[in-house]
């Protein structure tokens, strides 16, 4: 099969590399003239594990190429996926300017019957929009399929995902453009859900908003686990193995961020209140998942008496989640920023991120570090906010001697509560009473406004 990808980013690279490892032929198109730069030589812009060796293998072989021309791109093929963004807009609405122009362009360049395939999140009616785009831009007088493919990827995963998708969703009103698509999935023996147009715009953002839900769920669990002496993680632990639940998305933390989830819950909200439905609960997800990192930095502060000036937090983790170096929306980026505006300097490491954090915190003051041991190098407290797996590996020992205060912040349950106690820690986690959450309860009880600190 003959394909056109617009959009290399997380979605459209992963999706042409995979779709040309399938044997198909495939041309990806970016308007980032630096960005298909760098992939033309092998040089990934992104980082998901086993993307750079399927690119360059492809490239080799002759079955993908890349291009910032989409003339080029859409007289090549006979499908064509649309994965540009759709970020959230000052609204909170999904912004289809980038959807609508490549709609235009395509309609401009078609030169013969062509399946139109809309893979970026779109809300409910948009590949709808996206036909009439097409339409109304027409060089010739052609026919044309709009067919919606909506992506489950999840970044720091997205080759394997890609590869062996749970579910391959697609909306269609024709037959014609059904069966091509078919034909590029049936290998995969994996589901395929036929559906309308408009159905399969919704099947994303509801299991998004779905999982969303789970995170603000588990938050407002942790909290009362808290108040309650309960322990959230045990408490979770219990829930998941409940096979209608499932163990997964219940792990109470700081909220959830990155590139999809917070955009796509706001924008089905105002799909909701367009259609004169107001959709209570994902209000409280909202709301919720905003409270949840608020809570934390306000532990961080009442911790130091309410002032972080003069004090500095070692932060391990940007990216908004682990295995990945995407920052767009991280709530450790938020955290930041926020003990920033508060006062505290920061050290900060990140495996994957360092970069595209510089690039995002631009003028906010950030001590970049080598490596994990070097952000607690005089530091006043380290505060855990990805959940990178090296993270849970901490040389206790070495950690204590290297903050100024033995305390650890662990927006993300990354570490054993018995064992950082016992090891002279002050301690705060998420869900779960520690000897950190009793000191700060001592402090909120003492009247006469003496400190009290376990010994110190
Ligand atoms: P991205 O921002 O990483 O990539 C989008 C790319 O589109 C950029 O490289 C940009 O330069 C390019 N682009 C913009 N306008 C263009 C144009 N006119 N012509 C050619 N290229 C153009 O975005 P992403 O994370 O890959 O997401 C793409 C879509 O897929 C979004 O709707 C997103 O919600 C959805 N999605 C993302 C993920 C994810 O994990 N990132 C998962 C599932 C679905």
């Amino acid at each position: 099969m003959k394909i056109c990808v617009v959009g290399t980013g997380y979605v459209g690279l992963v999706g042409a590399a995979i779709f040309a490892d399938w044997g198909n032929d495939v041309i990806g198109v970016d308007i980032n003239v630096e960005k298909i730069e760098r992939i033309k030589k092998g040089d990934m812009p992104i980082f998901e594990s086993g993307l750079s060796e399927i690119v360059s293998r492809n490239i080799s072989e002759g079955r993908l190429s890349f291009t910032t021309s989409l003339s080029e791109g859409v007289k090549k093929s006979d499908v064509i996926f649309i994965c540009v963004g759709t970020p959230q807009s000052e609204t909170g609405d999904a912004d289809l300017s980038f959807v609508r122009k490549v709609a235009e362009d395509i309609g401009k360049h078609l030169d013969g019957y062509k399946v139109i395939v809309v893979k970026s999140t779109v809300p409910v009616g948009t590949n709808e929009m996206v036909r009439k785009k097409i339409k109304e831009n027409l060089t010739y007088n052609v026919d044309f399929d709009v067919v919606s493919n909506p992506e489950f990827l999840r970044e720091g995963h997205s080759v394997e995902d890609m590869k062996n998708p749970e579910r391959t969703v697609i909306g269609s009103d024709s037959e014609k453009a059904l069966s091509i698509m078919k034909e590029l999935y049936a290998h995969l023996g994996r589901p395929i859900v036929e559906c309308d147009l408009r159905s399969a715009e919704m099947i994303k953002y509801a299991s998004n908003a779905f999982l969303a839900s789970k995170i603000s769920f588990i938050n407002e669990m942790a909290q009362l686990c808290e108040r309650s002496g309960a322990d959230v993680s045990t408490v979770a632990k219990g829930m998941g193995l409940d096979s209608r639940i499932g163990p997964k998305f219940l792990n109470a933390g700081i909220g959830y961020g990155g590139s999809c989830f917070p955009k796509d819950v706001s924008a089905l909200y105002k799909t909701s209140t367009s259609q004169d439905y107001d959709f209570r609960l994902l209000r409280g997800v909202i709301e919720v998942n905003k409270l949840q990192r608020e809570y934390f930095v306000n532990k961080i502060s009442r911790y130091f008496d309410g002032t972080l000036s003069g004090k500095t937090v070692g932060v391990l983790g940007l990216s908004f989640k682990e295995n990945t170096d995407d920052v767009r929306e991280s709530v450790a980026m938020e955290v930041v920023k926020h003990l920033r505006g508060l006062g505290a300097k920061i050290k900060a490491f990140d495996p994957e991120a360092m970069y595209n954090a510089k690039k995002v915190l631009g003028d906010v003051s950030v001590d970049y570090c080598l490596d994990k041991y070097e952000v607690m190098q005089d530091s006043d407290a380290l505060a855990i906010l990805t959940e990178w797996k090296d993270f849970s590996n901490l040389d206790l020992g070495r950690v204590k001697t290297l903050l100024k205060d033995p305390v650890i912040f662990d927006c993300r349950n990354m570490l054993d509560k018995e064992k950082v106690e016992s090891a002279g820690f002050v301690y705060f986690a998420v869900g779960k009473r520690t000897n950190g959450t009793e000191l700060l309860d001592k402090k909120s009880h003492n009247s006469s406004g003496v400190i009290l600190r376990d010994g110190k």
